[in-house]
């Protein structure tokens, strides 16, 4: 059949986050002409917003920096972790395949660097495999001038440093900036950066603003293109093939042809309510969402009519979260490793290991949601100890909450838990017995109900000089209460690919020229979050690896 094209590429990308930049600057490198479509007004996606952590067990950065992993402890880790919930042959790929990413980024571009984030363990380091000091990499400080114009097409993090340029290896140590010389030493660099970047001009990003910008450079040096207020809308197929894609630009719809594939890496569905209601636990508002926009899944019901099969649809990248007062989610994540906090149900209750992977906290939240003492909306409690001595809410140690939280009764502030208790509607008797209890453990540094403080990745974000990091008696008021709700940082179900990317159908074969990473793609981390990174380590090493095949394909 003839078809009309309005444009015609080697390769079509679908998307502008870690996954789709890797894909494309790999399909440019090895000889294949691409275009990345974008629906948003700007690149980069939820990677952009991210931490920018990459997850990749057994990679070359990681040897380099001394580390003693292996690919048969990556394989028992993944086994122990994972388990069959995803294909072996998908677990060996990611280990192999994510390597040779690495690789071939730091090989085939100038920009694309990568250092250790020593001691961000993984997210289970006592399961068989595990690794207590991390594997987790991200990428170096990066200036953003030397992207010239194109940096007004960045979507910008929002992360709350405050202007400072944080590494994540410097996180944890800057929160302890009242309490260890490691912590004053860091904030000092952090500070000495500030004033260089005045001095110099120059502007530093970190975090997943520095590994978009890096993989933006990167792609900018290839003859790659990217359209951006692209949105795909349909596919063109041809039997069993997808040939090309339908795309709407400017308001026209139009036909691009994609010669060998295209490669879909449009994330999930996080900002559509129509699809967290037919696919998520209840309850699930997008308003908990910390996901880029324009998350909405729109490949998920035309991949249905071509006979592709979902997988995980129900699970997102849990990520526990506190509405701010303008309505932005904020994510708790060091937040939970503070020794005098606590979190409880609404009976007053704790519920769950408080500093344990985020994912975790929000799979206890529904899974505790009973009747009798829901837990879906919880509490975080801290008290003033806590607030003079550690990074809370963005908040700086000893810096108060701002009058105007006080004031609209987003942080609920009392003397005694009893009067905390009646302002969050829990019974005073309970709340009080319960911060006894904690304190009672915090005296021994023992958590005799949920553990907290036994894994090393607890300890990471807690403070060292203590005899139980994350145990601390909360036995002084002030105390404060934030309400909790399960947000994520993006869903992780969507169309089951095999270990070369590839779109596989209900019926077990797989859709020629059809390739999806990333989470619009069923995560091969199954119903589970390894460590830190685990998300952009997959999506940018399966854009690569379909990418790769690709190339491979157009040879013969
Ligand atoms: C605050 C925060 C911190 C995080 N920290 C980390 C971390 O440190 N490490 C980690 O691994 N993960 C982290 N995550 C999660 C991580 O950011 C995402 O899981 C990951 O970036 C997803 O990458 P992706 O390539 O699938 O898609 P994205 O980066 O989300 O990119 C998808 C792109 O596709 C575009 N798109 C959507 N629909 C269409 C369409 N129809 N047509 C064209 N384009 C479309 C979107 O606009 C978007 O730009 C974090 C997330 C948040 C919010």
């Amino acid at each position: 059949m003839d078809h009309k094209w309005d444009a015609s590429y080697d390769v079509i990308v679908v998307g502008s986050g870690s996954g789709g930049f890797a894909a494309a600057i790999t399909a440019e490198k090895k000889g294949l002409k691409s275009l990345i479509i974008e629906k948003s007004s700007k690149y980069g996606g939820s990677s952009a917003l991210s931490g920018g952590g990459v997850w990749i067990p057994n990679n070359p950065v990681l040897k380099e920096a001394g580390l003693d992993d292996s690919y048969e402890k990556s394989k028992d880790y993944l086994d122990s972790t994972v388990g069959n919930r995803v294909s072996d042959a998908r677990k060996v790929a990611y280990i192999k395949r994510g390597t040779e990413m690495i690789n071939f980024m730091r090989d085939n571009t100038s920009q694309v660097q990568f250092q250790y984030v020593p001691g961000y363990s993984d997210y289970y380091p006592e399961r068989k495999g595990g690794i207590p000091r991390g594997r987790s990499i991200e990428c170096p400080i990066f200036d953003l001038r030397k992207l010239g114009k194109d940096l007004e097409n960045m979507r910008i993090n929002v992360l709350p440093t405050k202007g400072l340029v944080i590494n994540s290896y410097e996180f944890h140590k800057v929160n302890m900036i009242t309490r260890t010389w490691i912590g004053k030493r860091t904030a000092v660099k952090i500070g000495m950066r500030l004033i260089k970047s005045r001095l110099t001009g120059a502007n530093y990003s970190s975090l997943g603003v520095a590994l978009i910008a890096r993989l933006r450079a990167a792609h900018l040096e290839t003859n790659g293109e990217l359209w951006l207020s692209t949105a795909f809308v349909d596919y063109v197929t041809e039997g069993n093939r997808v040939i090309g894609i339908v795309a709407e630009k400017n308001g026209k719809r139009i036909q691009i042809e994609a010669k060998y594939g295209v490669i879909l890496a449009s994330g999930g569905f996080s900002c559509s309510q129509e699809m967290r209601e037919k696919y998520l636990p209840s309850p699930t508002k997008v308003e908990w969402t910390s996901s880029a926009p324009d998350q909405t899944g729109d490949i998920i019901d035309v991949s249905l009519g071509l006979g592709a099969k979902l997988d995980l649809m129900d699970r997102v990248w849990g990520a526990p979260t506190v509405i701010m007062p303008d309505g932005t989610p904020y994510f708790l994540v060091a937040d939970r490793g503070i020794p005098n906090m606590i979190c409880i149900n609404q009976v007053g209750e704790r519920f769950v290991n408080e500093a344990v992977p985020y994912h975790q906290f929000v799979d206890t939240m529904y899974a505790k949601d009973k009747p009798e003492a829901r837990s879906s909306t919880c509490w975080i409690i801290v008290n003033e100890v806590a607030k003079q001595r550690y990074i809370f809410m963005t908040l700086f140690p000893k810096q108060p909450f701002h009058q105007k939280w006080l004031e609209c009764g987003f942080v609920k502030k009392a003397h005694t838990p009893a009067e905390l208790a009646k302002q969050i509607g829990v019974p005073a008797d309970k709340l009080t017995a319960t911060i006894e209890r904690f304190n009672r453990f915090a005296e021994n540094g023992v958590d005799e109900d949920f553990h907290r403080g036994d894994s090393a990745y607890d300890r990471y974000y807690g403070d060292p000089t203590l005899k139980n990091p994350n145990l601390l008696a909360m036995d002084v008021g002030p105390y404060y209460a934030l309400q909790v709700v399960p947000g994520d940082i993006g869903t992780k179900g969507g169309l089951l690919t095999d270990e070369y990317a590839r779109v596989v159908k209900e019926d077990g074969s797989y859709i020629e020229g059809l390739f999806a990473t990333g989470n619009c793609s069923s995560s091969m981390m199954g119903e589970t979050y390894p460590g830190p990174g685990a998300t952009i380590g997959p999506s940018m090493t399966f854009g690569y690896v379909a990418a790769t095949y690709l190339a491979e394909q157009a040879k013969k």
